[in-house]
């Protein structure tokens, strides 16, 4: 470990210390936490009656629902004396998308056979900024999904104080077995339509699951040629054309630097800590390389055929061949297991392996209420959502009740959007800055979202719940923005 990298981090717990005393001396602090009120009967009802509305407008649609839900039962409280929101209606309006396109994909596979996929790219709230938001290519993807994930990143990309609003895309379109040409039609056709919806002031993508360097930059060949301009239309690029150093590091490196800040609070850190990971993706692959910076051990990692799990720890030779496997051999993680000589547990995940803290850096709902019991019960304190909604609405309830730290996706993988606005500044000034000047911005933004966090976190009983103060952290700066908006 760097002396410089103490040097930060000390400078930061004295940041974070001082943050912490501003929020408890300020004086809105009282007023904010007196305005939420217990679970009562009137609350509950209301949140009834909320979903009620948006599953009769929205059917089917059961990702949407739940992340509406787990926004709506903290944030319902949080208005029920604010007629201003109430009035305005701003909680219906931030569940209805702004706009919502769907496309045809039509493309040639190497047999020479004509394939279709649907595109889509949700356009969900502009009122703090462009629309933005990742594009995810995946068998799985519907709109249901894709609704999920652009409601979570308007309130994500308002707690980095950034200028960004809500958006989200992508298609049923899977990467996984197509040869590089294949991907590069894929891409071509799907911009083809997608370039006269997006552009660097009003909808700018980035990468998600299945959607990576490769894919990106087949992405942005295509507007550039379509459109004969070199912009900031897509974030995630290449260094070479426009990308910010630390963007791919940034997802992975977020979540450890908020897992620090977390157990920070509690006079802990996560050196020497137990990590179990899920996926073996972007967001795992750096969360696994910061963990093992700051001196954790992490054990397992998986993806979508089963999980490794590597008793003497993954260290940073492991990791450089996880890198070669994942992006450039594009194989499965068992072949970790044959390297290495540790075991492969075929169709699980790694929560049946104890820990102190754990990382589900996967995808939605791929961690339930028996795995959070048997985290629990094997010693788990932590556990921080590097992928978005990993956990079941009922293993979140298990982790709050438990007083497990336990911070939500909105917060804790927020630095892959943050780093992806600070590339549109880059691109905008164009210019480009460090890899210290960067990763010096993101651990600012999510010490920043932590002290949010905390700020509106605090539940009656005084403990904190980071799902309460990230939902309200995020709702509040784009609810003024729509009120200052007026009916738009
Ligand atoms: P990625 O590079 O495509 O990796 C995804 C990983 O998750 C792979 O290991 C994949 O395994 C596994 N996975 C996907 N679907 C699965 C399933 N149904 N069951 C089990 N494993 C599955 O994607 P990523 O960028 O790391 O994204 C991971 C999560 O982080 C997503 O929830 C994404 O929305 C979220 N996120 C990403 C960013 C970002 O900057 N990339 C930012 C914020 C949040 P296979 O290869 O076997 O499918």
């Amino acid at each position: 470990m760097t002396s410089r990298w103490w040097v930060c981090h000390m400078r930061y717990l004295l940041h974070c210390s001082f943050l912490a005393l501003i929020n408890y001396l300020s004086p809105n602090y009282d007023q904010r936490i007196d305005s939420i009120p217990n679970n009562n009967h009137q609350t509950l009802t209301s949140v009834q009656s909320f979903m009620t509305r948006i599953i009769d407008r929205n059917p089917g649609e059961n990702e949407f629902h739940q992340a509406v839900h787990e926004v709506a039962e903290t944030i319902i409280p949080f208005i029920h004396n604010k007629p201003q929101y109430q009035k305005a209606k701003i909680l219906e309006r931030i569940a209805e998308p702004e706009r919502v396109i769907i496309f045809r994909v039509p493309w040639m596979n190497d047999q020479g056979e004509v394939e279709i996929n649907r595109g889509y790219r949700v356009q969900m709230n502009s009122a703090i900024g462009p629309y933005k938001g990742g594009l995810r290519f995946h068998p799985s993807v519907n709109l249901s999904t894709l609704k999920f994930l652009a409601f979570e990143q308007i309130f994500k990309n308002s707690l980095t104080q950034l200028p960004m609003g809500g958006g989200k895309g992508g298609s049923d379109f899977d990467p996984k077995g197509r040869s590089d040409r294949e991907v590069m039609f894929f891409c071509q056709s799907f911009m083809t339509e997608l370039f006269r919806h997006i552009s660097s002031d009003n909808d700018v993508p980035a990468g998600d699951i299945g959607v990576g360097a490769r894919e990106i930059g087949f992405l942005f060949g295509q507007y550039k040629r379509l459109k004969n301009e070199f912009t900031g239309v897509l974030t995630g690029k290449g260094a070479s054309y426009g990308g910010s150093l630390i963007r791919p590091e940034a997802t992975g490196y977020g979540v450890v630097y908020f897992v620090e800040q977390m157990l920070n609070q509690r006079r802990d850190s996560i050196k020497g800590k137990r990590v179990v990971i899920s996926g073996s993706g972007n967001v795992a692959q750096y969360t696994l390389e910061k963990c093992i910076e700051l001196g954790a051990k992490v054990v397992t990692l998986s993806d979508s055929s089963g999980y490794i799990y590597d008793e003497k720890g993954i260290d940073a030779e492991k990791f450089a061949y996880i890198m070669h496997l994942k992006n450039e051999a594009r194989g499965r993680i068992n072949a970790y297991a044959d390297k290495f000589g540790c075991e492969f547990i075929p169709g699980k995940s790694p929560w049946e392996v104890p820990c102190d803290i754990a990382l589900p850096n996967a995808t939605q709902n791929e961690l339930s209420v028996d795995d959070a019991r048997l985290l629990i019960k094997n010693g788990c304190m932590c556990v921080a959502e590097g992928a978005n909604m990993p956990c079941t609405p009922e293993a979140i309830e298990v982790f709050e009740n438990n007083d497990i730290l336990y911070a939500p996706g909105k917060a804790a993988n927020a630095g892959g959007v943050a780093v992806s606005g600070l590339e549109m500044s880059q691109n905008s000034l164009r210019l480009s800055w460090s890899r210290e000047e960067v990763d010096k911005k993101l651990q600012e933004i999510m010490f920043n979202i932590h002290s949010t966090c905390l700020r509106y976190g605090h539940k009656p009983d005084g403990r904190i719940s980071y799902v309460q103060g990230a939902n309200i952290g995020g709702f509040v700066r784009v609810a003024d923005a729509m009120l200052a908006q007026g009916l738009v």
